[in-house]
């Protein structure tokens, strides 16, 4: 029975089939002695998943993100199991982080780079970390047709809108989509946050490369931006700067250029590049991908590359427990039926805020303490 469902995945490329087709487990007839689980319609065995996912199937890959970005705890186990499967095939990419007000050229600039890299024989996937998605249900990439061009190639993949949910965040499961990309072949990931504040923080610690998209003459100015953005940028680009803006962003290039003297940035040997270019005519297009090379090449050869991403790693694994903890106690039965009274009482004066905390907090440990 499990021979007959399990079909070899067509492998896109030949070099990965060698690499990967051996090492993921085919259901065995071992799994069989056992008594069979009914697979559901549409649910493949997280096995033959994996392998799918290696072979560069698009359509495994868009199951996969669907079943890590879920919040139903019945897929918890299986995303994880699938990930931990997938772990050694990942890493092998250079995530870039792009952020920028509403309006800077994002998602421009992201097509106009991506198609260049395809060209380069790359294979280019997107990302979007969208704060405002839970309230406006994505408001960046929430249409393909702003890539359209780029959502057409075979060697470019896009995730439109993040389905974060209204707990943990949207950026809850970017590092793991993240993962998903690189296994399956992925080598330069993009990853577009809108600049509002916590958002483009979360991003820099997700990627190896951070830039900020920006327009001179808005409110892009040296005033006007915030010096924590700033502190996290590894390349400045000012978009847009055709015809009579093409003077601005210069001026503001060279602006911005002096005040960054002062920051120091963590790689030794690197101070923040400052382009002026037009994603819409991909005028600095190519050199901007120069420099992410070069940058790569010093942070691997001085180490903090790798460093990085390490600490990264280590960082989201603490960040994942909060907001694991913070999902099963907002999930919880009892907690959630016990909620609506709370606020009311608060509000009714009936309840102290701190007793309050200490109700929920305890109705949730006295039942969980021997659970997990
Ligand atoms: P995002 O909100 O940052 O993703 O910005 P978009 O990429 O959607 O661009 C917003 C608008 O600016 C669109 O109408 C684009 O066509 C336009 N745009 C983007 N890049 C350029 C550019 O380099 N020059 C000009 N003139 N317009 C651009």
């Amino acid at each position: 029975m499990e021979n007959e469902r399990y079909q070899e995945p067509e492998w896109h490329d030949k070099e990965r089939k060698e690499k990967f087709a051996v090492k993921i487990v085919k259901p065995s007839n071992a799994f069989n002695e056992v008594k069979p689980r009914p697979v559901k319609k549409n649910e493949l065995p997280i096995e033959e998943l994996a392998e799918r996912i290696l072979a560069g199937e698009r359509t495994a890959l868009a199951k996969a993100i669907t079943l890590v970005e879920s919040n139903s705890e019945k897929h918890f186990d299986k995303a994880r199991k699938l990930l931990e499967m997938l772990m050694p095939q990942t890493g092998n990419s250079i995530r870039i982080g792009i952020s920028g007000i509403p309006g800077a050229g994002k998602s421009t600039f992201i097509e106009k780079l991506g198609l260049y890299l395809i060209e380069q024989n790359h294979k280019v996937a997107v990302l979007a970390v969208d704060p405002s998605s839970t309230i406006t249900k994505g408001s960046i990439l929430g249409d393909k047709t702003r890539m359209e061009k780029l959502s057409q190639q075979e060697n470019a993949f896009i995730r439109p809108s993040p389905s974060g949910g209204a707990l943990g965040g949207v950026a809850r499961k970017s590092r793991e989509i993240i993962l998903l990309y690189e296994a399956a072949g992925y080598d330069v990931i993009l990853v577009e946050t809108v600049g509002v504040g916590q958002s483009e923080i979360t991003v820099r610690t997700m990627v190896d490369f951070f830039l900020l998209m920006m327009i001179a003459g808005t409110g892009d100015s040296l005033q006007g931006i915030k010096r924590g953005i700033l502190e996290i940028a590894d390349a400045l680009f000012f978009n847009k700067a055709e015809g009579e803006n093409k003077t601005k962003s210069e001026i503001a290039s060279k602006e911005f250029e002096t005040a960054l003297k002062y920051f120091s940035h963590p790689v030794k040997n690197w101070q923040p590049q400052i382009f002026t270019g037009s994603a819409l005519n991909g005028v600095g297009i190519k050199e901007f991908w120069d420099t992410v090379l070069k940058f790569v090449e010093i942070t691997k050869t001085e180490g903090y590359f790798y460093e990085n991403r390490k600490k990264q790693t280590v960082n989201w694994v603490f960040e994942t427990i909060e907001n694991e903890l913070k999902m099963r106690f907002y999930n919880n039965k009892s907690i959630r039926q016990l909620i609506p009274q709370v606020k009311d009482k608060i509000i009714n004066g009936e309840l102290l805020p701190v007793n309050a905390v200490e109700l929920l907090l305890r109705k949730y440990f006295s039942e969980n303490q021997n659970k997990d």
